[in-house]
């Protein structure tokens, strides 16, 4: 089970945003690969918190974090996979609202940081809670939301504005100044290490190149979704940066309990009761499915618990084309007998057919 996002960083689910930078920036300065050379626990170590920080410092990722819970926000596509991953790509990964200079411009002097401003990046990814009413995981529904995500600016085409080449770094984003008889290269202050500088600030997304927006879109929720599946609407998601791509929204699905079928994977119970005396002579019984009653016959002799399986009436299958099945569970009731003339009747039979087996029980149960 791995460790949450808060665990990782050692705060508690209402930290502040300072409070989870400051717990960020000490674990970090222990564990990053600079200051662990060729330490690999280290390093995967630091690859987790800077994760963690990732999500948490966000402050959008952080509430859908909250909302879907680690494992489903984490195999959504929204977690990182950092195995073999680099410092850079880490810093790349989290380009965008991610200040790495913030974090470790003092560890570092700055000497760290790359001309990445300008970097192409994808939008984030978006995630919405949708309940789902059982009857929809049987038939599918199409379902329109209102969502709010950002889109890039129609009136600078994402750019922020119009730029030029920065004066400074001649549009290389670095500069190098001499140190003691050595050249350090460092970031243009300038330009921030974008090599470019805006001229004039677009009024309308006023420099961030997207805007907020509200779209109401269609959904089409397929038969047989569960408890935290996922459906991907490419695209959706947040705007990308300098022409990167935009991200996905996922619906999340949050399916309701039927009141009668209990679910397990693709299929589905339902408790049935029947009397001890139509389990004892059998009976033909009108059974409920999602899709229709049926009719069928319990044989005589049918004991509570038992369990007849009606082929293909439970859930369609979300991968592939089949459909799970249909449990019918019996439930013997016993009648409480009022008449001493039906408990002398009741004696007789079971003179006749007591089936108990508990003698056996007890023998077996020594130990
Ligand atoms: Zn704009
Ligand atoms: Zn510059």
């Amino acid at each position: 089970m791995a460790k949450d996002y808060y665990e990782e960083l050692g705060v508690g689910r209402g930290a502040t945003a300072d409070e989870i930078k400051k717990a960020y920036r000490k674990l970090a300065r222990k564990y990053h690969p600079d200051v662990n050379p060729g330490d690999k626990t280290a390093e995967d170590r630091f690859k987790k918190i800077s994760e963690a920080y990732g999500v948490l410092s966000n402050e959008e990722k952080r509430k859908q974090y909250d909302s879907v819970g680690h494992d489903a926000f984490v195999s959504g596509g929204q977690g990182y996979d950092f195995s073999g991953a680099n410092f850079d790509d880490i810093r790349n990964t989290f380009g965008g609202g991610f200040d790495f200079d913030d974090i470790f411009g003092d560890l570092f002097g700055g000497g760290r940081r790359s001309a990445g401003r300008n970097r192409v990046m994808r939008g984030d990814d978006l995630y919405y809670n949708v309940r789902i009413p059982f009857y929809d995981v049987i038939h599918g529904n199409e379902y329109e939301l209102n969502i709010n995500h950002t889109v890039t600016c129609s009136v600078c085409g994402g750019k922020g504005g119009e730029k030029k080449a920065c004066p400074t770094c001649g549009g290389t984003g670095q500069s190098s100044r001499n140190k003691g008889g050595f050249f350090v290269g460092s970031v243009c202050t300038s330009c921030g290490g974008s090599g470019q500088v805006t001229v004039k600030q677009c009024g309308t997304c006023h420099g961030k190149g997207h805007v907020e927006s509200k779209e109401r879109i269609k959904v089409r929720i397929p038969k047989g979704v569960d408890k935290n599946s996922k459906i991907r609407v490419p695209g959706k998601g947040n705007a990308g940066v300098n022409g990167g791509a935009s991200g996905d929204l996922y619906i999340v699905t949050n399916v309701q309990d039927h009141p009668v079928y209990r679910r397990e994977g693709d299929n589905l119970y339902v408790d049935v009761e029947m009397d001890m005396f139509e389990a004892a002579l059998g009976a033909k019984i009108e059974a409920p499915t999602p899709y229709g009653a049926v009719t069928l016959n319990i044989p005589a002799g049918t004991q509570s618990g038992q369990k007849f399986r009606l082929k293909n009436k439970g859930v369609p299958m979300l991968k592939g084309s089949g459909t799970g099945d249909l449990y019918l569970v019996i439930n013997v009731k016993i009648p409480s007998v009022a008449y001493e003339a039906d408990r002398e009747a009741l004696r007789e039979m079971m003179q006749k057919y007591a089936t108990s087996a508990r003698e056996d029980l007890l023998k077996k149960g020594k130990i």
